[in-house]
């Protein structure tokens, strides 16, 4: 689907302006691309980096690794899998990985028809576009 295309159905689908639903769907497409990149394994060159933790006994312990468990090799002439298990410190790069990292909330609210004006506490449009001054004040 082009970009017009998307940008009139996000606006369709979250009840805002077109002006709001092209700088949310850029704003997303963006962070997407960043993920991306930030999830692009150093050893195995596939985007399956992700932060694992581990909070057990208080100590709370987070790390970045790698998921992919098809990389192949060969022993007695036959090809197995096995796993990457690469794994580093969570550095800044690897931010865009952290969980509920570009969540939109808007389109979660649309999608489930929580739509509830006196939850929110102010009118839907004034919360779409309070959400998209947000998200755009966050440096991506
Ligand atoms: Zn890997």
């Amino acid at each position: 689907m082009g970009l017009k295309k998307r940008i009139e159905k996000y606006a369709k689908q979250v009840n805002c302006k077109l002006s709001i639903a092209r700088k949310r769907v850029r704003y997303f497409d963006k962070l997407e691309k960043r993920i991306e990149q930030a999830s692009i394994c150093p050893k195995c060159g596939k985007s399956s980096l992700n932060i694992e933790s581990d909070d057990r006994e208080y100590v709370f312990d987070s790390w970045v690794q790698c998921t992919n468990d098809r990389v192949p090799y060969v022993e007695d002439g036959e090809v197995y899998f096995t796993d990457c298990d690469y794994t580093a410190d969570v550095e800044d790069k690897y931010i865009p990985l952290s969980f509920g990292y570009g969540y939109d909330i808007v389109l979660s609210f649309a999608a489930n028809g929580r739509v509830d004006e006196e939850m929110l506490g102010e009118s839907w449009e004034s919360f779409v576009l309070a959400d998209t001054e947000m998200l755009l004040k966050e440096a991506i």
